[in-house]
């Protein structure tokens, strides 16, 4: 990646906020971040850009980074989020070395800090339903009505909370809340839970627990607790902060920054979790890593290399205002690094079998050809040539569109690294009329690279020999939702129905033979494809990442594709 390596990071306002705290000496010179998932789902690639953020400051200011899960919410996580995050960040190309951290861990850190706000009359239990204490509440126009049990004794709260701890009381029946103001004109300040009561096995402390700390009380502790120095956030925890300065404060512990920047969102697709959760349940996609889903998984299975997520990440930058980031920068991004890897090959996905006349039957000629034009290192390979090919269905029209100069009755077109050839014949199905073989004739004196006639053609096609096909399928992706902003209610109404097209009768070039899952290439004229996991030797499977051009921007896309 040329142009996100060796360059120094572009600035913005966080960093500028850091080299500040640098400079003052703030937390010592210090940068230490942290990326705090909570483990409900997968991630996706709004999570990368807050991954490469976070991991990204650490590198660039000699700091550290944690990977800390945000686990106090047992009813929803799972260990299998646990394990897919950890191996997205590490694909993602980032250590959090041993700092691997869980919110749970801190349970027990947790309670006694409440406690001890409790015991500074700070924190009460509360016996309002959940219902209630949104009723009192109140709403942004009228304050909130205080609570009947605000007023208890601190050893009556100290007795209760214990109980609660204790599995003395059902769930939802009481809860822990801070004693702030209810009167605040920010919601998140009026009276906030801190506890609830919850029978749920966790994933890691078991059935130890039965009353969970909710987000803003954990979060700012936990972070206090591993001495972070600048908690980076996205914007929605911008009306938090007041509460948790409130809560470092009042404990008067060590009190890292939390900023908080815009979250990533992209054109085309959904990125909340619990969509993403449905499209899986309801079988919309084939699973968490289905090519189609904005997951880092999907994202990888697709064929997305690391290095392209984190020069994407780099290119959106972080911004204080909420945006819509254009799903074409993000497969730019892609292009631009393996334009620059991928080998080359021909791959023919809609094949017609083309005759040579006269080509000897049994010949066979060694085409030399380029494995990357943008890579001489790559060197090249020789590509078998004979008298009877695959060309692409689409190469071929008996009646020419005007500007179509492929392969059409009396045309001449030249076949990549090899000849040219003139189409003298179409064979059709006499029972259907659909074109079965085109029959053409070569012209000897035209080999690629020793060419010996000044004959000119305005098209170049792929090919691939039909006796050396290797057999593939290959599945064509498209963008899940058909409108650019699928974010409102009636989301699912977007859906593009044609957003996977498989195809069973590829053929390739026998250089692919030895294919493994993850290896990308780029088949020529087509775009870029990565092998799936679901290949085999037997079956090779081939998903296509990405295509050469931008095609949503398609204007009669298969004339204007080709030279
Ligand atoms: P979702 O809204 O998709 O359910 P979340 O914010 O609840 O996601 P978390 O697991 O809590 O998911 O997120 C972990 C970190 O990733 C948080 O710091 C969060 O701010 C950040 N993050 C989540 N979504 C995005 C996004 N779209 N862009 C940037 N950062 C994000
Ligand atoms: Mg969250």
């Amino acid at each position: 990646m040329s142009e996100n390596n060796n360059t120094t990071p572009k600035s913005n306002f966080i960093r500028e906020i850091i080299d500040e705290d640098i400079r003052t000496g703030k937390y010592g010179g210090r940068v230490h971040t942290r990326f705090p998932p909570e483990p409900n789902g997968y991630l996706h690639i709004g999570h990368a850009k807050s991954i490469c953020l976070n991991f990204g400051i650490a590198r660039d200011y000699n700091g550290l980074c944690n990977l800390r899960f945000d686990d106090t919410n047992p009813s929803k996580e799972d260990v299998e989020y646990v394990e897919s995050i950890k191996e997205d960040v590490r694909w993602l190309g980032f250590d959090w070395e041993d700092r691997e951290y869980y919110a749970s861990d801190y349970f027990e850190q947790l309670y006694d800090y409440a406690v001890q706000l409790i015991k500074m009359g700070k924190a009460y239990v509360c016996d309002l339903s959940a219902d209630e204490i949104r009723e009192y509440r109140g709403t942004l126009t009228e304050p909130g009505k205080e609570s009947p049990y605000r007023n208890r004794s601190i050893e009556e709260n100290l007795d209760l909370f214990e109980r609660m701890r204790k599995g003395e009381f059902p769930d939802g029946s009481k809860t822990l809340r801070a004693k702030i103001d209810m009167s605040s004109p920010n919601l998140n300040m009026r009276d906030p839970v801190m506890y609830r009561i919850l029978r749920a096995t966790h994933h890691r402390t078991g059935d130890k627990w039965c009353i969970y700390p909710m987000y803003d009380w954990a979060h700012g502790l936990c972070d206090s607790i591993e001495r972070i120095t600048h908690s980076i956030c996205t914007l929605e925890f911008e009306d938090h902060r007041p509460l948790y300065d409130w809560f470092l404060d009042q404990l008067g512990v060590y009190h890292p920054r939390q900023i908080e920047f815009a979250r990533l969102n992209l054109s085309y697709t959904v990125m909340s979790k619990r969509r993403l959760l449905q499209l899986v349940e309801e079988g919309i996609v084939n699973g968490w890593d289905d090519p189609r889903m904005p997951t880092i998984s999907g994202l990888r299975r697709r064929g997305y290399t690391p290095e392209s997520i984190r020069y994407f990440a780099d290119r959106v930058g972080v911004a204080k205002r909420e945006n819509m980031i254009d799903v074409a920068l993000l497969e730019d991004s892609l292009r631009d690094d393996l334009n620059k890897r991928a080998p080359r090959a021909m791959a023919v996905l809609r094949p017609l079998k083309v005759v040579i006349i006269n080509y000897p039957d049994d010949k066979v000629e060694e085409m030399d050809a380029i494995n990357n034009p943008e890579d001489p290192s790559m060197g090249s390979r020789k590509v078998p040539f004979t008298k009877e090919i695959y060309i692409e269905r689409d190469d071929f029209r008996e009646i020419p569109p005007k500007k179509y100069y492929r392969l059409y009755p009396g045309n001449e077109v030249r076949l990549r690294y090899a000849y040219i050839i003139k189409c003298v014949d179409v064979i059709k199905d006499p029972q259907t009329g659909e074109v079965v073989e085109i029959h053409c004739t070569y012209d000897p004196e035209t080999r690629s690279g020793e060419s010996k006639s000044q004959k000119k053609v305005k098209a170049t096609i792929h090919w691939v020999s039909a006796r050396y096909a290797i057999d593939a399928e290959v599945r064509l992706y498209d963008r899940l939702f058909n409108v650019e902003d699928p974010s409102g209610e009636n989301w699912k109404d977007h859906i593009n129905p044609n957003s996977l097209e498989v195809l069973k009768n590829c053929k390739l070039e026998p250089c692919l033979k030895n294919v493994k899952p993850q290896d990308r290439y780029q088949f020529e004229r087509l775009g870029y494809f990565c092998v799936d996991y679901d290949s085999t030797p037997e079956h090779i499977v081939f998903n296509r990442t990405v295509t050469l051009r931008d095609t949503w921007a398609k204007i009669e896309k298969s004339v204007q594709e080709n030279p």
